[in-house]
């Protein structure tokens, strides 16, 4: 995340659900270092135009972003930290569809750092 051209990462992060053609939405939360402003950033693909999308909001905005989107969380980084005890350093997570013939018939979550490490944390089936 980034304010007062300073870049650091998100004290917590909420796995969303989809809806519709948007996926892998995630909020990313954090307080600035630099200045403590309160911030949330909201990021998601459109699988129409195959985009990703980031959108910020600050001060009241945060508490209005999550009041609207905490009907569509499945998880959340903290919720991973504690329950598995993922390592610390975990920036991100990351859904990978699981495919048979062409169809989804699952998704496996992941925590990712930026250094390539990953660990499975949640394993969904279809249906
Ligand atoms: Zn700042």
């Amino acid at each position: 995340m980034r304010h007062c051209n300073s870049v650091f990462s998100a004290n917590d992060i909420w796995f969303l659900l989809d809806k519709g053609k948007f996926t892998q939405r995630k909020l990313y939360l954090a307080s600035c270092p630099i200045c403590s402003k309160k911030m949330a950033l909201y990021s998601y693909f459109d699988n129409d135009s195959k985009n990703y999308f980031e959108q910020y909001f600050y001060s009241g905005g945060v508490a209005r972003i999550k009041e609207k989107l905490k009907r569509d969380v499945t998880s959340t980084m903290l919720g991973f930290k504690t329950k598995y005890k993922t390592p610390s350093g975990f920036k991100y997570g990351k859904n990978i569809e699981i495919k048979k013939m062409g169809k989804v018939v699952g998704i496996k979550q992941y925590a990712c750092d930026f250094y390539g490490n990953k660990i499975l944390v949640k394993k969904l089936d279809n249906g």
